[in-house]
């Protein structure tokens, strides 16, 4: 109850300062700093989305002290930076963090069947395409200008008390600090009250907490630069390629961005493959982005599935870190802004103006609970679509073909854009269904067959 302590010291701060002190100068009178500081500190580590949309609902709650670490606040996370329409509304993005609003998708398959995806969208609806240097540095700025503390550092351990769980006592956070224009850092460290850990795939939050595995996938993207009139074809058009030489168990693609396109792929199967397949999904776009300039080259793993334990204590994991990504569509960024809001709005409700701190109990109860009653069945379906669509040529050839139905892009579109599985027209469904099976028969009959690969440590050793 520290909101208590507070009152209860700054009054006996005033009666001892009234008392004591009449006839001096105010401004010299000492008054105990400690006493004035008597705020619960939340710290939420790592500036991406997740991170910086759980700092600005914690900023704007006046009776909690808020830190915002990021080590580096020019990072560029390699990322396709696709983000859904309904994101763009809900975060009150402006236009200028979106580059490119893509209305049309090329899907092409093993055999290099072209569905193009994009008729049944509305004029105004689109998926954005963004940078995340731009995107990120957006919502880290908002969460400064409500009353953030950012801290330029790397977050390098955390110690933690062993009774956390049932005690109050506070968490030390270890950091390296960096000052304005130095690479070194320093080392310090800051006591806080609770944390958030929004510190992405390789989380130190997740590993200090015990937090436990999840299977990633390594996913690779080459910023391409590419002459003025190819970047024409792709103004308003992203590219999603199949097959098991750009991947044998996910996708490559072609996504636009402000004046050069992002190129990639991702496996979780064959991990030590992956230059291989970037150069085949290079290859399969072949002339449309050929005499392009590699400007940038950038890796880093996607969480699969959520880890086995998301809040220890009062540390909460949200993002990257707790393992919100999609199967199937590698989908991260919307989950990571969204995770991180509605972690931070539960555990500030629940400390009630700053005046207590949550249990582990209590952020279990209200965060996670919510968030899977809300995306739990989102991440069922796209578990199982990836299952039966991606595990080989055959299968990957029905995908391709049932996309041509107008009723599947409508609604796999209204799905990712608006994030809501949805309610749909029971007659087409039984429609669709004798459809996947029509084309899954076919397709498995006259796709080539995959490539054999041999790499049973990471195909096999999956948690
Ligand atoms: C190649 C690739 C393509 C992708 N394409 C898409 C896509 O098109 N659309 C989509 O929705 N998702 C995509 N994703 C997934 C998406 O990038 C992630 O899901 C998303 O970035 C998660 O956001 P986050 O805030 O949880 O973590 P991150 O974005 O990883 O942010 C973590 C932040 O924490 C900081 N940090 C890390 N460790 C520390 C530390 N110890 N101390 C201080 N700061 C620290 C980092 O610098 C970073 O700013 C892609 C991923 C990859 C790898």
């Amino acid at each position: 109850m520290k909101f208590t302590l507070a009152l209860t010291t700054l009054t006996s701060v005033s009666a001892f300062t009234a008392s004591s002190f009449v006839g001096q100068n105010l401004a010299s009178v000492p008054v105990s700093k400690s006493a004035l500081d008597m705020k619960y500190k939340v710290a939420v580590v790592g500036g991406g989305p997740a991170g910086a949309c759980a700092a600005e609902i914690f900023a704007q709650e006046k009776g909690i002290d808020t830190v915002l670490f990021e080590r580096k606040l020019d990072n560029a996370k390699p990322c396709g930076g696709a983000i859904p329409l309904c994101m763009v509304g809900e975060f009150d993005l402006p236009e200028s963090v979106v580059d490119r609003k893509v209305r049309r998708m090329n899907l092409i398959s093993p055999k290099g069947v072209e569905v193009d995806i994009g008729e049944t969208l509305k004029p105004d609806e689109y998926i954005g395409m963004t940078r995340r240097e731009i995107l990120d540095g957006y919502l880290r700025d908002r969460a400064i200008d409500y009353g953030a503390e950012i801290v330029n550092g790397l977050v390098t351990s955390i110690d933690i008390p062993a009774d956390h769980k049932v005690s109050e006592n506070q968490y030390t956070i270890n950091y390296q600090a960096y000052e304005e224009g130095s690479s070194a850092g320093t080392p310090k460290n800051m006591k806080v009250d609770l944390i958030v850990g929004a510190d992405g795939a390789n989380s130190r939050v997740a590993k200090a907490m015990d937090a436990g595995q999840y299977n990633f996938a390594i996913a690779f993207q080459e910023r391409i630069k590419i002459p003025d009139d190819k970047m024409k074809f792709y103004e308003e058009m992203a590219e999603m390629y199949v097959g098991d030489d750009v991947s044998p168990d996910f996708y490559g693609w072609v996504f636009p961005k402000y004046d050069h396109v992002g190129v990639g792929t991702g496996t979780v199967v064959n991990r030590p493959a992956i230059k291989q397949y970037q150069k085949a999904i290079r290859d399969r776009a072949g002339d449309k982005i050929a005499g392009g300039k590699i400007i940038k080259v950038e890796a880093h793993p996607i969480p699969e599935h959520y880890r086995p334990r998301r809040v220890q204590g009062r540390i909460a994991l949200v993002g990257d870190a707790a393992g919100y990504v999609t199967k199937c569509s590698g989908e991260g960024i919307y989950f990571a802004a969204k995770s991180g809001r509605m972690a931070a709005e539960e555990i500030v409700k629940l400390m009630k103006n700053g005046s207590v701190l949550p249990t582990q109990a209590d952020i279990e109860r209200t965060y996670l609970k919510k968030y899977d009653n809300l995306y739990g069945p989102t991440y069922t379906v796209l578990d199982l679509l990836q299952k039966v669509f991606y595990v080989n040529n055959g299968a990957r050839e029905a995908f391709v073909e049932l996309c041509n139905s107008k009723y599947v892009q409508q609604v796999t579109f209204d799905s990712y854009l608006y994030k809501r599985v949805q309610g749909n027209n029971p007659l087409d469904d039984l429609k669709l269904l004798g459809e996947t099976i029509g084309c899954l028969i076919k397709g498995y009959a006259d796709a080539k067959p995959d490539a054999e690969f041999s790499n049973p440590v990471e195909s096999q050793k999956r948690i």
